[in-house]
Order: structure tokens, then sequence, then C-alpha cells
């Protein structure tokens, strides 16, 4: 008879899961706890986009609201639509950045490799959730509210 334990049987509950490297980032004081919220679900490609509203059956299609050029994904979303592109950019330039990742996951990889310290790192992640927060809410704005604002929303111009 196998042996159980408590650990074994909780680990059998919750499957195998892979560790995660940008989990304290996303997770620091610094970030405000709602944009925390959205980043981590988006880091784990749990948002309500379109494409898996197109799948749920609860949309017939899912163009993209923020560039009306391509298809909305959370790849798509989170970075490779040209106006979040463009706001992730602004705020590179801000930041002195000088990634050219265009994915979410490879952002926050870059982050936590840089050679950075703990505080200046927890401080571009604060911004960087930030940044996801406003991307989902413009987003939002222009699904539900039909208003898209552009880039006007992201920079001074
Ligand atoms: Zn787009």
């Amino acid at each position: 008879m196998p042996r159980m334990s408590i650990s074994s049987t909780y680990q059998r509950m919750i499957g195998v899961n892979n560790a995660v490297h940008w989990d304290k980032l996303v997770w620091n004081r610094l970030s405000i706890p709602k944009h925390i919220m959205i980043c981590w679900l988006a880091m784990h490609q749990r948002m309500r986009t379109s494409d898996l509203l197109v799948k749920l059956g609860v949309l017939e299609e899912n163009k993209c609201m923020l560039c009306a050029d391509g298809m909305e994904s959370h790849n798509h979303l989170f970075f490779q639509c040209s106006y979040s592109s463009k706001c992730l950019e602004l705020v590179k330039v801000w930041l002195h950045l000088s990634s050219a990742q265009d994915l979410l996951q490879r952002q926050w990889y870059f982050l936590q490799k840089s050679r950075r310290t703990g505080l200046q790192k927890k401080f571009i992640a604060a911004i960087f959730s930030g940044l996801i927060y406003s991307i989902w809410w413009a987003r939002n704005e222009a699904a539900w509210n039909k208003f898209f604002g552009g880039l006007r929303l992201c920079s001074n111009e």
C-alpha cells in the first residue's frame, strides 16, 4: 500500500505547477493592489480577452478594439498591438529601458535578470503593473463604453 501524506495529497490536488520567475516582482509593495490583480491575471493569461470570449460563444469576432488591426489575445494585447506597444515604448523611454521584447512574460523576465537593485526592479515592476492595468482599462472602455482616447492616455502629446 502506498504511503499517504498531507503534502503528497495536496500536491496531487493542485497538480504540477512550474515555478515562475516574476511572482515577487508582480506582488511587490510598491504596486497598487488593483494593478497587481490585473497583472497577475494577465501573467497567467486569465483575462477575458476576445479570443477566449469567441471560444465561449459570447462574442462573434475577436477584433482588437484598441488598434482595429489584429485579433485580440493576450499576446496581442500585451504588447504586440500597435497601441499597447506604443504605450510600452513610451514607458521604456521614460524609464531608460532598452529591451526589445514584445511579450509580457519576456518583459518580466528581462526585468528580473537585469542588473538593477531590488528597489529599482520593484519600482519598474510597479510601473509595468500600472501599464498593464491601463491597457486593460482602455480595452474595456473601448469594449463596453465605445470610448477610445488613443495615445493621449499614455503620452503628453
Ligand atoms: Zn490591437
